[in-house]
């Protein structure tokens, strides 16, 4: 096993991790750990070229200082990349020198899933290092992440819809859901049981049919939804949909999701907000997840309340970025960053 360091100078610690052997090749890298062992997930893919793969551990590593600071978890933000398919090159070997590379990081990193991992994945990751969560069995194993992180982006939808519809309720209100996968399935459960009329749409026809008879949802095709005539757009499939093509089709008021990485640039985070329209910055609005995660790291009993405890102060702090935007009259985006930059400043001894 190599594991080399990388200089990347907005990081605390980059390496690349090869082994010959297994196969594997990637990257960990560890934006922060002011406020805790950097936690963040190991997502495998192919690249076009190493370079990219390099590219996405560093913004990704770094987005989950912010999303783990907003969320008030006592964790900093890392993320592992590993270069390879997940479906012909994932073998045990190659998870067991993943597991041995996060090892000798000595806890300053702690994995868990992302894209192209399983649950599985990560016990057999778990046989080489402790630091490793997102399990399906153990004592404080917390399994799946979803149906609370579907919770969190309810709670900042309703507080968005207070902001700029000017209640909580949703009855009536219609909301257009993209993605209807672990999240976007639990979402329109809590939607359709607050009263919402549901507008929804995937590229996978058996979760759009699923869906809509279980509750009630009205179908559209994928690049339809942009267009649809409903009060909030629910963005919970993929990254970068919110762009220069797609802002101008908007009809909605309000813009409240749970998918990572909405905004293409930061750009459209103002074309937003030039547009009138309310954006939840994502990584407020999507916290619950990792929130989960942390009662496996941190070893939280009594694990429901303290859920509940954080993921109602994560309300709290949508609301206090949505009531700073409206008086700076800027979008939530920057706002969003303004604060977890306040959040990350060291006190002052
Ligand atoms: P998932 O893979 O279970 O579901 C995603 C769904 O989106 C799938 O049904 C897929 O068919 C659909 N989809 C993909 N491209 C689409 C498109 N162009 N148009 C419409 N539908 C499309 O993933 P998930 O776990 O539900 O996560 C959804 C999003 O939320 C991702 O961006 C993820 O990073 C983010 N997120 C998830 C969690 C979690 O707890 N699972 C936590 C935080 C953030």
């Amino acid at each position: 096993m190599q594991i080399t360091a990388v200089e990347a100078p907005d990081h605390q610690e980059v390496v690349r991790i090869e082994d010959r052997a297994s196969g594997l090749v990637g990257y960990i890298a560890i934006h922060s750990t002011l406020r805790g062992p950097a936690a963040g997930g190991v997502r495998m893919r192919r690249y076009a070229q190493e370079v990219d793969a390099l590219t996405d551990a560093l913004r990704l590593s770094r987005g989950m200082t912010y999303k783990n600071a907003a969320a008030d978890l006592a964790l900093g933000g890392g993320k592992a990349v590993l270069i390879a398919d997940p479906a012909t090159q994932k073998t045990p070997e190659l998870l067991e020198a993943f597991g041995m590379a996060v090892y000798t990081l000595d806890g300053r990193y702690w994995t868990a899933e992302d894209m192209g991992m399983t649950p599985a994945d990560m016990a057999r990751i778990g046989t080489r290092t402790r630091f490793v969560a997102g399990l399906a069995d153990g004592a404080f194993a917390s399994g799946d992440p979803s149906p609370i992180t579907a919770r969190g982006i309810f709670y900042a939808i309703r507080t968005a819809a207070k902001h700029r519809l000017g209640s909580v309720d949703l009855t009536g209100r219609t909301v257009a859901v993209q993605g209807l996968g672990h999240v976007g399935h639990y979402l329109c459960g809590y939607l359709h049981q607050a009263g919402a009329k549901l507008i929804v749409t995937d590229i996978d026809s058996a979760q759009v049919a699923r869906v809509a008879e279980l509750y009630d949802a009205t179908a559209v095709a994928p690049d339809a939804i942009y267009g649809v005539d409903a009060d909030i757009f629910a963005p919970c499939a993929i990254g970068a949909i919110l762009n220069a093509e797609t802002i101008p089709q908007l009809k909605v008021s309000v813009v409240a999701g749970g998918a990572n990485n909405q905004l293409a640039t930061p750009d459209d985070g103002k074309r937003l907000h030039a547009r009138g329209i309310l954006y939840a910055p994502d990584y407020v609005a999507n916290g619950g997840g990792i929130i989960n995660v942390a009662t496996e790291i941190q070893q939280i009993s009594g694990r429901e309340a303290w859920v509940a405890e954080k993921l109602t102060a994560l309300d709290r702090t949508m609301d206090r970025i949505l009531t700073r935007a409206r008086t700076l009259a800027v979008s939530p985006a920057e706002v969003a960053d303004a604060i977890v930059d306040e959040i990350l400043q060291p006190k002052a001894a």
